[in-house]
């Protein structure tokens, strides 16, 4: 059986304050939810310390957004997967579109961040996923071929048993538009046939693979239904505790 999760990535949203009262609602509200459903809170690096003691004993988990590829030392502005497994975080996002697309982040600086999180404990939430203009030139399978392969195969197997992948169609986050079911169902296989490929069946068929990309109450039955879609990664409806926790009740 496979782990059901859905995640819900504040991104750079919420002041301490409201991200507290937030995160309160969600826990509130998450006996709604069936429990073999993870939840898992994503906000910014400057709520989790509050938002992790929040959650300490819920059945809320907390993520962070990112997290070094270094273990530690001179790199200003940066926060390492210890500090953050220190603080009870359990997630980290590694390789989101925003940031390989606003900071540059490459497939090999994901994999070092992915040792990084895995060295500490953290469970990656590894984000792969093709831009518009590359599902337009049907090149969407080789660009989530070559990032899977550059940022997770050469992790060995126990390793690559921890990670979570959220696929995640650039053109579909944020933007209202959604993968149709059929979409994700395909990219899912696909996905999860290249661990197989790899690591074999029975480690591809234990990783959990999320989709993201304007999932709402209204849509998220439908995409969760499909056999290889096992939850999902929430930007916009994270922010309204009710809208999360009503994606979540749609498995
Ligand atoms: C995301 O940023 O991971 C995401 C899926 O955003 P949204 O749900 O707002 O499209």
């Amino acid at each position: 059986m496979r782990r059901k999760i859905v995640a819900g990535n504040w991104k750079m949203n919420t002041l301490p304050s409201e991200g507290l009262a937030l995160a309160k609602d969600v826990i509130a509200k998450s006996a709604e939810v069936s429990s073999g459903v993870e939840l898992v809170v994503i906000p910014p690096f400057t709520h989790l310390n509050e938002v992790t003691k929040l959650a300490s004993g819920t059945r809320v988990a907390v993520g962070a957004q990112n997290c070094a590829r270094w273990q530690s030392g001179a790199y200003t502005g940066e926060v390492s997967a210890a500090m953050l497994g220190a603080m009870g975080v359990e997630y980290v996002i590694i390789g989101h579109s925003e940031r390989r697309e606003y900071f540059g982040e490459t497939n090999s600086q994901l994999y070092d961040k992915i040792q990084q999180a895995l060295s500490s404990n953290l469970m990656p939430i590894f984000c792969c996923g093709e831009k518009l203009d590359e599902r337009e030139a049907n090149q969407h399978f080789q660009v989530v071929k070559q990032q899977v392969e550059e940022s997770l195969f050469a992790l060995d197997e126990q390793s690559i048993k921890q990670v979570v992948i959220a696929y995640e169609p650039v053109w579909a986050i944020g933007t209202g538009r959604t993968a149709t079911t059929e979409q994700a169902q395909e990219m899912h296989a696909y996905i999860r046939n290249l661990i197989a490929g790899k690591y074999g069946s029975q480690i591809a068929d234990s990783i959990s693979i999320l989709y993201g990309g304007s999932c709402k109450p209204s849509n998220a039955a439908e995409i969760f239904a499909k056999p290889d879609v096992d939850g999902g990664l929430i930007g916009g409806a994270s922010l309204v505790a009710a809208d999360f926790i009503a994606i979540a009740k749609s498995f």
